[in-house]
C-alpha cells in the first residue's frame, strides 16, 4: 500500500533509498554511563560536567568502554544507521583506552558500517600533557576533534593547533562551536575566518552552532555568507540543546536548535546526529535519529522534505569525509 499520507513512512523510505542514517555526531565511549542515582548531577553546567567524568575515566577499562560503544552502536544499526561519527575522548586521564576501544569497535562493526573516529579534546589543547595525547590521538583518528570552549580566551590558539595539525596530516575537522544559546558567543564566526587563514576551506565543520540564532538577523546574514564562501559545514544536533535553560539576555526569539531553516536555503550543508546518549550530559537522549529528525524540523519550522532527506543521509556522509 502506498503510504504517501504517513510522513514518516514517507521519510524512512526515502532515508532509505539515500542509502540510510547518518549519524554525523556522538560521543559513543560515554554514551550509557548514567545511573538512575545521578540524575542530580546531570542539573550542573555543561562546564562542570565536563570535569565531573574525571575519575570514571581513571577507572573505566578498555573492556567497559567498548561493551558501551558496542552497546550503542548497536541501537544505531537496528534503526538502519550506515555511517556513524563518534568523537573519542583522548586526554591525560583517559589516556589511551577509549582510542583502543575504538580500535575493537571498528574490528568487530567495520563490515556493517562506515565508522569515522574524531579525538575529543576536553581537557583543552593548551595544557602540556593535554596536547601531547592531542598529538597521540591525530595520528588514531580519521578527523582531528576540537573544543574550544575548553580553552576559554585562548580560542583562536586552539583552532590554529587544530587546523594546521589537521593541514599537515590532510584530515578534516570537527569543532564544538556556539553552545550556549549566548549572544556573546561568536566561535562559528572565528571558526570561519581561521579556516580561511589556514586556507582549508571545504575541511571544516562545526557542531552546534545555537547561539548563531541568538544574534541579529544582519548577524546571521553575513555568517552564512561567510561560512558558505569558507565552505564550513555544520552538524545540528536537535535535542542536545533544545533543553537549553532560560536566559536573561534579550535575543531574536528562537529555539535553540542549530537554524537550519535560514542555514540550508543560504548554501550551507548541514548534517544530524544525537550527541550525548544516556549520561550526565543528557541522560534520556536515546540516540534514536527519527526524534532527533522530528525535533530538528518542528523546532525550525522546516518542512523540506528533500532537504530533510539529505540532511539525515548524504550531508552526514559529506561531513564525516566519506564522500
Ligand atoms: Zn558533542
Amino acid at each position: 500500500m502506498n503510504k504517501d499520507w504517513d510522513l514518516k513512512s514517507y521519510l524512512l523510505k526515502k532515508i532509505k533509498k539515500q542509502g540510510g542514517w547518518v549519524s554525523a555526531h556522538n560521543h559513543l565511549d560515554k554514551a550509557y554511563l548514567v545511573k538512575p542515582g545521578d540524575l542530580s548531577l546531570a542539573y550542573l553546567s555543561l562546564q562542570k560536567k565536563w570535569d565531573l567524568i574525571d575519575e570514571l575515566k581513571k577507572t573505566q577499562t578498555v573492556q567497559q568502554i567498548y561493551d558501551r560503544m558496542a552497546y550503542g552502536l548497536e541501537q544505531q544499526l537496528a534503526q538502519g544507521v550506515t555511517a556513524l561519527g563518534t568523537f573519542i575522548d583522548v586526554d591525560p586521564l583517559i589516556k589511551d583506552k577509549a582510542m583502543k576501544a575504538a580500535d575493537k569497535v571498528r574490528e568487530r562493526y567495520k563490515s556493517q558500517i562506515d565508522l569515522v573516529f574524531i579525538n575529543q579534546t576536553v581537557k583543552g589543547v593548551m595544557d602540556q600533557e593535554a596536547r601531547k595525547w592531542f598529538d597521540e590521538a591525530a595520528q588514531f583518528v580519521d578527523i582531528i576533534g576540537g573544543l574550544p570552549g575548553k580553552d576559554k580566551g585562548r580560542e583562536a590558539e586552539h583552532l590554529d593547533i587544530l587546523l594546521s595539525t589537521a593541514k599537515r596530516r590532510q584530515q578534516m575537522i570537527h569543532v564544538h562551536v556556539d553552545q550556549f544559546n549566548d549572544p556573546n558567543e561568536e566561535e562559528t564566526a572565528l571558526l570561519v575566518r581561521k579556516t580561511i587563514e589556514h586556507n582549508m576551506q571545504g575541511k571544516v565543520v562545526g557542531v552546534h552552532g545555537i547561539s548563531i540564532a541568538a544574534h541579529s538577523l544582519e548577524y546571521r546574514q553575513k555568517l552564512y555568507k561567510d561560512m558558505v564562501e569558507a565552505k564550513v559545514m555544520m552538524v545540528a544536533c536537535p535535542t542536545a540543546w533544545i533543553d537549553h535553560r532560560r536566559r536573561e539576555d534579550l535575543v531574536p526569539s528562537h529555539n535553540a536548535v542549530t537554524p537550519v531553516d535560514e542555514m540550508v536555503p543560504a548554501g550551507i550543508t548541514v548534517a544530524i546526529g544525537p550527541d550525548n546518549i544516556a549520561d550526565y550530559y543528557k541522560p534520556f537522549t536515546d540516540g534514536d535519529m527519527w526524534t532527533e529528525l522530528r525535533f530538528l524540523l518542528e523546532a525550525c519550522h522546516y518542512y523540506d522534505l528533500e532537504e530533510l532527506v539529505k540532511i539525515a543521509t548524504i550531508n552526514g556522509r559529506k561531513v564525516l569525509g566519506l564522500i
